[in-house]
């Protein structure tokens, strides 16, 4: 008869190996699972008798009517606070039922006080009982199945005739059989004994020492399998070997109620991964966008006939390019103006005439022009200048579909579908976008390229980098896009729907609710202010994230003032610019960053010498500082801003204290010069693991720190943010970047400085709860997302948010991270 354990506690499920205590981890006081909760009550997990409770609250052992003890230890170090936070709810030798409520403690206090809260739930009479089945590394709810308990049967141990030989059977638990990990298990076991120990399944019979042997009985969960030994300790080995087998070996199931596993997170049959462009949800049907190729002739009809109508329609691009421009806003503005600049482009021009000249058509003679350009950057090597290459073709098309009156291929897409695409031009995704779609779902491109913010912007669900399979979606097939996850389900089953579109519906509430308290303050449920802050490029930017509820801008992209020109923008030019920003935001604070040039960003007029690795080389705060004209000038702009102190000054891709030393005794001597008294303050960028690993030490001098998740994970990875072979794994969410963050949080908060995050990281709903948990206080977000971010925050409460976090970094993999993120968003109150 096997008996069920319930959790105690609602929280997340783990083995014993996450515990970060070797009496645990290393079952010393036996096997079990442990819970990291997010409840604030234990529950007694069956019908029983409580045996012990300590004096200080924190741990409680109970006996079941078989005879199971089982010991609930709450958080780790407990012992220490002697009682406080823990209200005891029963005493030793009460009866009680299964959910009765036992301990309640304050979850809150003990979880700072405490080294972890996380709670290991063990059956401390293993001789007697072994787990069956348990529940690990999903969300539950206390009183949910959480272990079953099989006893170890000593009396249907059979002897042979002649006493040489003691067998027992057992049903398997182990939910794939017997394979290489418990194979090697058993063995282990087994070699601790001098008596023979042999395994039978069916006919087969294997020698317990030999992994071969084992994975060759071919066994499968629930077979009855006969262990049998022989020898001076034969006894001693069968009970041993019974009580591994009775047991899943720790490789449990997930319980019935709880999400999927989550290597199975990501793809399910029926579902393709794909790398997250712009996070969401979607579903409707495939609408597959194809592009056929625009055929145009070799020969002109003569130079001055060809020019007129290279021109003719350069003139019509530009003014469709130009109103769609003025039309639009934030980035679709920014891509539609380098679009503007590439049509008029003297390279390109000076290549279209030499071959018009030499008799081409216009079109011909475009193309040819377009193709050198792209060559040559396909020559470089730069993966992020290689993702460009879209625009150019998609100049291309567009000035060819005007000169052969093609039509555009975005007409056909129905309102409410999902685009499949083998890849998108940016021009395309504008045009499709008065269509509506639901989502986009590419085979190619990467999560840097223009599409991929075009699609951000708009606020569009989109997956790229999906690979051949996409192929295999048929127009019309039902999808559901999870941009949250990074995957599509193709014609899912009506319950997977059914959960989708609940999904969907609670995120469109929340976005209403966001709307209606966009302008109000951003604090916790529990009243813990985080600023809610917006990410800029230009005047236009601050005026759209003013009026979506920005309180400020956390990152203002001062590069855009210099890039795309042939000279640096002058001092008064620049000041107008962050004067124009600053008045934008009526007086909320406006972090500029100082001009971070180099690598993924180059400036004609700022020659850097080629270097093989750009990303490691001249960039940011390096060229500045190689460039004291440069820099001095930025940094008078920036103090002629008034009222002065409203601007903020950052500092990118910090690697040592010396940079931050440096640009603040700049500051400090130009604020001499300017007279200005009141001070100005000076933060710095978490870009580098050097800079996250020495959080305290720039702490100490900085003002503030402000987490670049973009680079930082490109650098903590070792993955080329720019890079579409290396794409599918560079996600902000891998445990590595959380632990660089939590990191760069608790060292600088405990020398008393705020930590923000402007990364794309603050604008993806599934980790600020984890952000604000890690310990970060101000997030910059892109503006589109200033008002959701307010109202996910404002839905949590720091202790659950650090809970969540502290999950976050024990998950194994960014999909294991995902997973456990929607499972806090789905459990939350
Ligand atoms: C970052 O690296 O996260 C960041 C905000 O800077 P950028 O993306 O402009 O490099
Ligand atoms: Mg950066």
């Amino acid at each position: 008869m096997s008996l069920i354990i319930t959790s105690p506690l609602r929280g997340w499920a783990t083995t014993l190996d996450s515990v970060p205590d070797p009496v645990f981890a290393q079952r010393m006081m036996g096997d079990g699972v442990a819970i990291q909760p997010l409840g604030d009550t234990v529950v007694a997990p069956f019908d029983g008798e409580v045996v012990t409770l300590h004096d200080a609250g924190h741990a409680i052992s109970l006996r079941s009517a078989e005879g199971a003890e089982v010991l609930i230890h709450i958080g780790l170090d407990t012992v220490m606070l002697k009682g406080e936070g823990f209200t005891p709810l029963v005493v030793i030798g009460d009866k009680v039922s299964r959910g009765d409520p036992l301990i309640r403690f304050d979850l809150d206090a003990v979880a700072l006080a405490a080294t972890s809260l996380i709670t290991p739930v063990i059956v401390t009479n293993a001789e007697a009982f072994a787990i069956s089945r348990r529940t690990v590394d999903c969300a539950i709810g206390a009183c949910e199945a959480l272990m079953t308990l099989v006893p170890v049967q000593a009396e249907a141990r059979r002897r042979s005739d002649d006493g040489t030989v003691v067998e027992q059977a057992v049903t398997l638990s182990l939910p794939h059989g017997i394979h290489a990990r418990p194979a090697a298990r058993i063995g282990e076991t087994a070699r601790r004994f001098e008596a023979d120990v042999h395994l039978l399944n069916g006919d087969k019979r294997g020698d317990a020492r030999s992994t071969v042997a084992l994975l060759a009985l071919g066994t499968s969960f629930g077979d009855d399998v006969v262990v049998q030994t022989r020898g001076d300790d034969a006894e001693a080995a069968l009970a041993a070997i019974v009580a591994l087998l009775a047991t899943d070996m720790g490789e449990g199931a997930p319980a019935a109620t709880s999400i999927l596993p989550i290597n199975e997170q990501v793809l399910r049959a029926g579902q393709i991964g794909g790398v997250i462009a712009s996070p969401g949800l979607a579903m409707g049907p495939a609408a597959r966008l194809r592009q056929a190729e625009i055929a145009v002739s070799r020969d002109g009809s003569g130079p001055v006939e060809e020019r007129a109508a290279l021109l003719a329609a350069r003139c019509d691009v530009r003014g469709r390019i130009a109103a769609r421009a003025d039309s639009a806003d934030g980035s679709v503005a920014a891509v539609m103006q380098a679009h503007l600049a590439l049509i008029d482009d003297p390279e390109l021009l000076a290549g279209a005439e030499k071959r018009i000249a030499e008799g081409r058509s216009a079109g011909f003679a475009w193309r040819g022009a377009i193709h050198d350009q792209v060559d040559a950057i396909r020559a470089t090597g730069n993966a992020h200048l290689i993702e460009r290459i879209d625009d150019l073709i998609d100049i291309d098309r567009q000035l060819l579909s005007t000169l052969t009156g093609t039509p555009a291929d975005a007409e056909s897409v129905p309102a409410g579908a999902i685009v499949v695409a083998d890849d998108l031009l940016p021009s395309q995704l504008v045009a499709l976008a008065s269509a509506k779609p639901a989502g986009i779902c590419l085979a190619r491109g990467g999560p840097t390229s223009h599409v991929a913010i075009l699609c951000a912007g708009m606020g569009l669900p989109a997956l790229v980098a999906m690979g051949d399979a996409l192929d295999a979606v048929a127009d019309s097939a039902p999808l559901l896009l999870d941009a949250e996850m990074g995957h599509v389900t193709v014609a899912p089953l009506p319950a997977d729907s059914e959960a989708f579109a609940a999904r969907l519906a609670k995120r469109d509430a929340r976005r209403e609710a966001a709307r209606a308290g966009a302008r109000d303050a951003c604090q916790t449920a529990d009243g813990t202010r985080i600023e809610i802050f917006a990410n800029i490029g230009t005047v236009e930017d601050a005026v759209l994230a003013a009026a979506q509820g920005a309180e400020g801008s956390g990152l203002v992209r001062s590069e855009f003032l210099f890039l795309d020109r042939e000279t640096a923008p002058s001092e008064d030019e620049q000041h107008a610019a962050y004067q124009g920003i600053a008045n934008a935001l009526a007086g909320k604070p406006v972090i500029i960053r100082l001009l971070d040039i180099g690598g993924d960003k180059p400036a004609a007029y700022i020659p850097i010498a080629h270097e093989e690795n750009p990303a490691l080389g001249q960039r940011g705060i390096r060229v500045a500082l190689a460039r004291p004209d440069l820099l001095e000038t930025q940094l008078r702009a920036i103090l002629r801003v008034q009222p002065v102190g409203q601007c903020k000054i950052m500092i990118p891709m910090v690697a040592s204290i010396d940079e931050l030393r440096h640009v603040r005794a700049l500051v400090e001597r130009l604020r001499g010069e300017m007279g200005i008294a009141a001070p100005v303050e000076v933060g710095v960028m978490v870009e580098t693991p050097a800079a996250a690993m020495t959080a305290d030490l720039l702490a100490a001098e900085a003002d503030f720190l402000s987490i670049g998740t973009n680079d930082l994970t490109q650098y903590v990875l070792a993955m080329d943010r720019g890079n579409p072979a290396v794409a599918a794994g560079v996600d902000a969410m891998h445990p590595a970047v959380l632990r660089m963050i939590g990191e760069t949080c608790r060292l600088a908060t405990a020398r008393g400085r705020w930590v923000g995050v402007c990364g794309g990281l603050a604008s993806d709903p599934a980790a600020l709860p984890i952000l604000v948990g890690l310990g970060a206080t101000e997030l910059s977000a892109v503006p589109g997302f200033v008002a959701e971010a307010k109202q996910i925050v404002r839905g949590l409460t720091l202790i659950e948010a650090r809970a969540h976090a502290e999950l976050a970094l024990q998950c194994k993999s960014a999909a294991e991270v995902r997973a456990l993120a929607r499972v806090f968003e789905e459990t939350r109150r």
